[in-house]
């Protein structure tokens, strides 16, 4: 998995309720910051979800398309804001005020929130590298294995 792209990459997506509409641009050249699958209690919590992938880019990479006034922010003491949809809920990105990473703003987003129905779908340069706060997991080995296995009978 690259870790930058060499072409310059687009990307949209959307809230569940479609209300909310954005855009992720990475120059070429670059790439995201970190790029990660978090197993983490508070990640699962906030998504609801036994595994969350964030991606972490430049704030001026993001841009909404439609929607901005939808969002709506929370957050914990010593956590980062962590912005949703007003509407539906559905979680679109998280801030870090005050934390800038060799002068860069960061900010987080969800590559589960894009125009995709499939991985393949999913430029290479947001795929997931790697894991973080692996010893929280509440995935079942079992489970993914039968996965991996049906995966590899269909690619
Ligand atoms: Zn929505
Ligand atoms: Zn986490």
């Amino acid at each position: 998995m690259p870790m930058t792209t060499d072409e310059p990459v687009h990307a949209e997506g959307h809230c569940y309720c479609e209300g909310i509409r954005f855009a992720v641009d990475v120059p070429a050249g670059q790439g995201p910051l970190f790029n990660m699958y978090c197993h983490c209690n508070n990640c699962r919590r906030s998504h609801a979800a036994p595994l969350y992938h964030a991606v972490c880019i430049e704030e001026g990479w993001f841009s909404f398309l439609e929607g901005a006034e939808l969002l709506e922010e929370f957050q914990k003491p010593n956590g980062p804001v962590r912005a949703f949809c007003r509407t539906c809920g559905t979680k679109i990105l998280n801030r870090f005020p005050g934390w800038t990473p060799g002068g860069k703003v960061p900010l987080v987003f969800f590559p589960d929130t894009l125009n995709k129905e499939l991985r393949a779908d999913l430029p290479a340069v947001l795929r997931a590298e790697k894991n973080v706060n692996q010893e929280s997991t509440v995935l079942e080995q079992e489970v993914l294995e039968k996965h991996f296995a049906w995966r590899l009978e269909h690619s």
